[in-house]
């Protein structure tokens, strides 16, 4: 992957660009380049990748294992009562 200093085809702003997978004519930036329609979608290999893990993925499975807690928590409850009786 090469990637110049120069004009953004899509934006039009002087930023490091590389050449578009889908349009090879034009140069595209890394932001343009992430939030086209077409990335990872259509275009299958996009000049421009994210390697991190989304944030919002994080997040999410930290929400489902304090929602699996309480549901853990609550059939405890469920069976000591149960037992009582
Ligand atoms: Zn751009």
């Amino acid at each position: 992957m090469t990637i110049y200093w120069e004009r953004c085809d899509f934006c039009g702003l002087y930023k490091p660009t590389s050449r578009c997978a889908m349009f090879p004519e034009l140069s595209v930036d890394f932001m343009c380049c992430v939030s086209c329609p077409l990335w990872m979608n259509t275009c299958k290999s996009p000049t421009w990748k994210i390697s991190t893990k989304p944030v919002s993925l994080q997040l999410k499975s930290r929400g489902v294992s304090a929602e699996e807690r309480k549901r853990v928590f609550e059939e405890l409850m469920k069976s000591l009562e149960s037992s009582k009786s």
